[in-house]
C-alpha cells in the first residue's frame, strides 16, 4: 500500500496521510502534485509533500484520495523551500501556507470553466531607453561588477531620480541571460504607469500581472504562465512573491517601504521579507528601491557596527536636469485664523495655479466629510455600536460610516438623545475640504480622489484620465495620489492634519508620515514646471519637517534610528504580538495570562513577554481586542521560543468564541 502525505489548508500544526489508489503509482517526481481528497466529509485540494513508507501512528484506518491532478506539473522544490521558511518563521501551518500561496482557482474542488484570455492588447512599439545619467550608469556598474549570485541592494532615490529606469535596465540585462524577473509593487491599482512602461519596454516577454484585482481565472491563468516559463516577468503585489518561476534571476521590490507589502490577516507575511529570503535562498541578486526606505532596510544598509546587509545604492539628483525638487515650506498655523481649514497662504497659493492654468493638490490623509458629528447640546457624539470608535460623517451619500467594521446608517436630522436639530460635523475630511474649495473658487474644477470617489479600478482609471487631461485644477486627495503618478501640470502640494502622527501612539507613525510626505511631494514639479510644496503645521520646528524642507532622508532615519535604538524598539529588538479578541475583555485577557504563564518561558532568559493588555482600538464588531507583545535583541532567539511557545499557546483551552492569532514582525500596534 503506497500512502500520500498531504498539505491541506486548515490551521492545524499537521499534515493529512492518505492511501494512494492502486490505480496510481507515485514516484518522489510527484511530490508537489496537488490531489483531490476528503477531509471528513469536505472534499478539498491538498498538495503532496511527502512519500512516507509508514504513515504517522495514530491516524487510524487511512482514507484513499480521490485522485491526482497533473495539469500542471509538480511545484518544484526551491518552491516548498520558501514555504517551509515561512511556516516555520510565521509561525503558520505549512498546509495554510501552501495553499495559500496558490492561486485560488487551484485550490477550489470545482474551479469555474476557464474562459478563453482576452488577447491582450500588445502595447504600443517600443519606447527608446533614455541615455543613463552618471549616477545611473554608477549603480548599475556597481551591481554588475558583483556579477550573480545572491546580493542584496537597498537603491535610494528620491521620487525621479530614475529607480525605475534602473531597474529596467537590470530587467534587461536578465532577460537576455534567459532568466526571469519578479517586479514586486505595493498596489498595482495605484501604478498602471509602471505595468505600462515595463510592457511597453520589453513587449516580448510575456509580462503577466499578479493582484487581488484580477477575476479569478485572469489570475490563474497569470500563474501558470509564470509557473510554466512563457511569462519572463511577473509584476504583483505581495502575493506574488509566493510564484514559482522557473528561472527565476533576479527579483525587484519597488516602493519597499510600503506598509501594504504587509499582509495583515491570514498567514501574516512581509513580502518584502519573503522575497529576501527567496533571493538569498535562489542565490540571486535582489533591489529594494525606496525614496524613504524603511527604517529596517536603511539600518541593514547603514549599520556601521554589523557588517552591512543590504549594498546601499545612491541616485541624488533627478534624472530630468531640469526637474528640480519642490521646495518644500512649512506654513506656521499657530499664528493665524484659518479659513475653514485652509490658511491664507496656501489658498493664495491655488489662485496662483488656478491663474496659470498649473494643478493644485490638496493632500489630506482622512477620507470623509468629517471625522464626527457631535451634539453641543447633550454632548451626544455618533459612535459605532460595534467598535471603541466614531462614525464618519459621509455627506456625499448622507451616511454615517464607521471605517473600521463597515457599520453605516442614515445621517440623523436631528440628535438622536435630545432632539437638538442643529448637530455639527467636527474635524475635516476630504470631502469637506473639497466643499470649501468649490465654494471658495467656484471657477475651478475641484475634484476628489480618495477610496470613495475611487472604489473600483474603472473609477480609478477614469479619475487619472481625468487628472492627466487637464480636467481638473484642484484635487483633494488621500495617500492615493501620493504614488507613482506623473501629473506634468501639478506644480503645488498643500498638506493638512499631518501633525497629529508626530505624536501619535504608534511609534512607527513618523516614519509612515514621513515617506507619505516625501511622496506627495514628489508629485509637484516633476516637469519643466518648478514644484511648491505648503505645509500646514502647528508644530513647524519638529526636526521630521526640518528634514523635510532639506529633502534630507538619511538625517530622518538617523535621527528615528537613535530613538529606537534608545528605546530598544526595533529594527534594535525583534517581536511578535499574541492576539486574542472576544465579546468579553476579560476572556480576551486571560487568554493572553495563560499564554504569558508558559512555565517553560524562563528556559529563555533573552525573550521578554510584556504584559496583556487591551488594543488600541479597543473594541472592533463586538469584538473586544488585547495582546501581549514578546520581544528579543535576537531574532534567533526570538524563533526559537516561538517555536516552542507557539505550540503551548495553541494548546490553551480558550472558550468558542475567542480567536487569536500570532503576528512575528508586526507592523501596527
Ligand atoms: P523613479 O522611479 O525614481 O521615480 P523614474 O525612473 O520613473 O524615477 O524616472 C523619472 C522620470 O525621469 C521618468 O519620466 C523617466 O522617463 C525619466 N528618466 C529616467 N532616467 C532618465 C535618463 N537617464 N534620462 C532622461 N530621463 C530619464
Ligand atoms: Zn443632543
Ligand atoms: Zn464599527
Amino acid at each position: 500500500m503506497q500512502i500520500a502525505r498531504v498539505a491541506l489548508g486548515v490551521p492545524l500544526h499537521r499534515l493529512f496521510d492518505y492511501r494512494v489508489p492502486e490505480s496510481e503509482c507515485l514516484t518522489a517526481e510527484d511530490i508537489g502534485r496537488r490531489v483531490r481528497v476528503s477531509l471528513g466529509r469536505r472534499p478539498c485540494i491538498g498538495v503532496i509533500v511527502g512519500l512516507p513508507v509508514v504513515a504517522e501512528a495514530g491516524c487510524g484506518e487511512l482514507k484513499e484520495l480521490d485522485s491526482v491532478l497533473r495539469e500542471l506539473p509538480p511545484l518544484p522544490p526551491d518552491w516548498f523551500r520558501l514555504v517551509e521558511f515561512c511556516s516555520a518563521y510565521y509561525q503558520v501551518p505549512l498546509g495554510e501556507v501552501i495553499l495559500s500561496a496558490l492561486p485560488a482557482g487551484l485550490r477550489r474542488v470545482d474551479p469555474p470553466k476557464p474562459r478563453a484570455a482576452r488577447r491582450a492588447a500588445k502595447p504600443r512599439v517600443r519606447n527608446e531607453p533614455p541615455r543613463l545619467t552618471a549616477e545611473q550608469e554608477q549603480v548599475l556598474a556597481r551591481i554588475d561588477e558583483d556579477g550573480a549570485g545572491f546580493h542584496a541592494y537597498l537603491l535610494h532615490g528620491v521620487t525621479g531620480s530614475g529607480k525605475t529606469e534602473v531597474y529596467l535596465r537590470l530587467i534587461e540585462r536578465t532577460l537576455a541571460r534567459g532568466r526571469s524577473v519578479l517586479l514586486l509593487v505595493p498596489e498595482i491599482n495605484l501604478t498602471p504607469q509602471l505595468e505600462t512602461r515595463v510592457a511597453a519596454r520589453f513587449p516580448d516577454a510575456g509580462l503577466v500581472s499578479l493582484h487581488s484585482d484580477l477575476a479569478e481565472a485572469a489570475r490563474t491563468r497569470h500563474w501558470k504562465a509564470a509557473f510554466d516559463g512563457s511569462a519572463r516577468i511577473v509584476l504583483g503585489t505581495r502575493l506574488a512573491v509566493f510564484t514559482p518561476m522557473p528561472d527565476l534571476g533576479l527579483i525587484v521590490v519597488d516602493e519597499e517601504h510600503d506598509p501594504s507589502f504587509k499582509q495583515q490577516d491570514g498567514m501574516r507575511y512581509s513580502a518584502r521579507d519573503v522575497a529576501v529570503f527567496r533571493a538569498h535562498e535562489r542565490a540571486i541578486p535582489i533591489v529594494l528601491g525606496s525614496a524613504t526606505p524603511s527604517l529596517e532596510s536603511w539600518a541593514n544598509a547603514t549599520d556601521a557596527r554589523t557588517p552591512a546587509r543590504y549594498m546601499l545604492l545612491t541616485l541624488r539628483a533627478r534624472a530630468v536636469a531640469s526637474a528640480r525638487l519642490p521646495a518644500v515650506q512649512r506654513i506656521d498655523t499657530r499664528r493665524e485664523k484659518l479659513q475653514d481649514g485652509l490658511s491664507g497662504a496656501l489658498l493664495a497659493a491655488i489662485e496662483k495655479r488656478l491663474g496659470g492654468g498649473e494643478q493644485s493638490l490638496v493632500f489630506l490623509n482622512r477620507r470623509g466629510y468629517a471625522p464626527v458629528l457631535a451634539c453641543a447640546q447633550c454632548g451626544w457624539v455618533s459612535r459605532c455600536q460595534r467598535c471603541a470608535a466614531n462614525l464618519v460623517l459621509h455627506l456625499a451619500d448622507g451616511r454615517l460610516r464607521c471605517h473600521h467594521c463597515g457599520f453605516e446608517c442614515r445621517v440623523p436630522k436631528g440628535c438622536p438623545t435630545c432632539g437638538n436639530q442643529d448637530i455639527q460635523p467636527f474635524g475635516r475630511g476630504t470631502q469637506r475640504i473639497e466643499a470649501v474649495l468649490a465654494e471658495r473658487f467656484p471657477q475651478a474644477r475641484v475634484l476628489r480622489v480618495d477610496r470613495d470617489s475611487a472604489k473600483s479600478r474603472k473609477q480609478w482609471e477614469a479619475l487619472l484620465e481625468q487628472i492627466h487631461s487637464g480636467e481638473a485644477d484642484i484635487l483633494v486627495g488621500t495617500q492615493m495620489l501620493a504614488k507613482g503618478h506623473d501629473f506634468p501640470k501639478l506644480t503645488l502640494v498643500g498638506v493638512l492634519g499631518a501633525d497629529a502622527a508626530l505624536f501619535a501612539a504608534d511609534w512607527r507613525a513618523p516614519e509612515r508620515l514621513f515617506a507619505q510626505l516625501m511622496q506627495v511631494a514628489g508629485r509637484a514639479g516633476r516637469a519643466d514646471l518648478p514644484g511648491e510644496v505648503l505645509i500646514q503645521t502647528q508644530f513647524p520646528e519638529h526636526p521630521l519637517y526640518d528634514a523635510l524642507v532639506r529633502h534630507d532622508y538619511p538625517a530622518f532615519a538617523a535621527a528615528q534610528l537613535k530613538e529606537r535604538e534608545q528605546a530598544g524598539f526595533p529594527p534594535y529588538a525583534f517581536q511578535a504580538m499574541l492576539r486574542a479578541e472576544a465579546p468579553q475583555i476579560a476572556d480576551a485577557l486571560a487568554f493572553l495570562a495563560t499564554a504569558r504563564a508558559w512555565p517553560q518561558a524562563a528556559e529563555y532568559p533573552d525573550v521578554l513577554l510584556y504584559d496583556p493588555v487591551p488594543m488600541r482600538l479597543a473594541r472592533r464588531a463586538n469584538m473586544e481586542r488585547a495582546q501581549l507583545l514578546v520581544e528579543s535583541p535576537s531574532r534567533r532567539a526570538l524563533q526559537v521560543f516561538l517555536t516552542q511557545w507557539g505550540d503551548a499557546v495553541a494548546a490553551i483551552k480558550a472558550p468558542s468564541r475567542l480567536r487569536w492569532h500570532l503576528e512575528v514582525d508586526p507592523l501596527e500596534f
